[in-house]
């Protein structure tokens, strides 16, 4: 007889949670996944996936304007219907939640619809009172969007309710300039919004290529959207008209019809009772793991956003797969977190691999930089004065590739197979050995001066 009800209990059917559980399962283990809102978790839920496919639907407010200089009879004011697009951005969510519940159904995985706490090392309470114990238990509980304390916060949403929206405002303050800011911004500009961005130091995109995520900020001013910057928020007071004025440090108040908190995420780990079983938590809320994911509980192990390692969906579907090919699968597995690449889904998208030139240079002494700063030929005919910018970023003494940095049409699709060079250790010269794909943007990474 068996001593545990499940081999494993995962909380949370996010990406990390999700992978976890199907493998594990696979590999034999009795498992169950309990998730309080949907299977899916974040990224398909209410970021990534339907995200991205509001990036795509935005961006033919410019490939519409751009047409008709390819020729095409299009009207000067073409008509946006955002009920449309968000209706049928949602049926897609809905319909990749139904494959992912399946996946797990098919797998043998009991899926839990309720919270599930901590309640010691081995057990749980789930929220219909039901206590259950397991032999091992994965937290997979991810994050959620930090609200900055101020009065009026509650009036501004998040990420998280951005997807809901019943029309398009059309004055928008974003609150940060990180990811979320920066791909929002870019989403509601080309929907009719002015949008401003508020930030509380100078910069964007902290980690990205100073020079890269300069150009973004040019070209986004360019386009018309407004940036302020050394602004701590202070506070929203809501009108009776609905309008919401922001007061910030250092600049004048600013009325607008929404604002978007776009300042990180922190993890969930707050009521989910790891103080019962020893599970430490760092200053940040994330649960301490070490290499293979294990917390300072040695029955309870974390993945993805609730850890304090990198807040991407793929890394928390490796760290998922490692954990149960490490433990259910007799392959014991660890992620490497070297040369991740990522991407910004902004208007145009920037996209880097490896160290940034400053990283570089602190690290390791003497570099050498190569770039190619070109009108792609697409925004020539539009009349589109945009440029793209392509950055390697070289060890001095070996020509070994350590970063790879692109702003411009289409560069994450690059930046994939950029990165697998990157990752393989290639030089310069293999680079310039290898015959331009002509005409493309892509090419220009074998013509780097
Ligand atoms: P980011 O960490 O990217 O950016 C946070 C922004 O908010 C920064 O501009 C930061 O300022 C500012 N900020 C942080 N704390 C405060 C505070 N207390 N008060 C005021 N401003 C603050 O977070 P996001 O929310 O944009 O995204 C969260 C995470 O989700 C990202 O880190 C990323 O890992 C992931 N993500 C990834 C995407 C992708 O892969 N394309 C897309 C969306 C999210 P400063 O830098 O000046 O300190």
């Amino acid at each position: 007889m068996p001593d545990y009800d499940y081999d494993l209990f995962v909380i949370g059917a996010g990406s990390g949670g999700t992978r976890a559980s199907r493998v594990a399962a696979a590999h034999g283990a009795r498992v169950a996944v309990a998730e309080e809102y949907r299977v899916g978790g974040t990224c398909v839920i209410r970021g990534c996936v339907p995200k991205k496919l509001l990036v795509y639907g935005s961006h033919f407010a410019e490939d519409l304007k751009d047409a008709k200089r390819f020729g095409w009879d299009v009207p000067d004011r073409c008509a946006f219907s955002w009920p449309t697009l968000r209706d049928n951005v949602m049926a897609e969510v809905d319909r990749i939640n139904g494959a992912y519940t399946a996946t797990l159904e098919n797998n043998g995985v009991e899926i839990i619809n309720a919270r599930a706490v901590v309640t010691g090392p081995n057990s749980l309470r789930l929220g219909d009172g039901r206590e259950v114990t397991a032999k091992t238990i994965l937290v997979a509980v991810g994050a959620h969007p930090a609200i900055p304390e101020c009065p009026g916060h509650e009036h501004g949403i998040t990420s998280n309710e951005v997807f809901d929206l019943p029309d398009i405002p059309k004055r928008i303050l974003i609150a940060g300039a990180g990811y979320i800011a920066n791909e929002f911004a870019g989403i509601f500009h080309q929907f009719g919004a002015h949008v401003t961005l508020i930030n509380r130091s100078k910069e964007i995109l902290r980690g990205y290529d100073l020079a890269i995520r300069d150009r973004l900020l040019q070209i986004s001013m360019m386009k018309g959207l407004e940036f302020r910057f050394d602004a701590t928020f202070r506070g929203i007071e809501k009108h009776d008209d609905g309008c919401l004025t922001v007061s910030m440090s250092g600049h004048e108040p600013i009325t607008v019809d929404l604002v978007l908190f776009a300042t990180g995420r922190v993890p969930n780990t707050h009521g989910l009772g790891l103080e019962s079983a020893g599970v430490a938590i760092n200053d940040r809320g994330a649960i301490c793991v070490d290499a293979d994911n294990r917390s300072t509980c040695p029955s309870i192990f974390a993945v993805g956003d609730v850890t304090d390692r990198i807040q991407l969906t793929p890394i928390a579907i490796r760290e998922g797969q490692a954990f149960a090919d490490t433990f259910f699968g007799g392959k014991p597995t660890r992620i490497d977190y070297d040369c991740v690449p990522s991407a910004v889904f902004s208007h145009p998208p920037m996209a880097g691999v490896g160290l940034t030139e400053t990283q570089a240079r602190q690290k390791l002494g003497t570099v050498r930089v190569y770039t190619a700063d070109f009108r792609p030929m697409k925004n020539v005919l539009a009349g589109r004065d945009e440029r793209a910018l392509y950055k390697m970023v070289c060890h001095g003494e070996t020509d070994r590739i350590v970063g790879i940095h692109m702003i411009g049409p289409d560069v994450p699709e690059m930046m994939q197979v950029a990165a697998v060079a990157v990752k393989a250790g290639l030089t310069k010269a293999d680079f310039d050995a290898t015959v331009a794909l002509h005409p493309t943007m892509a090419e220009e990474l074998v013509l780097l001066r």
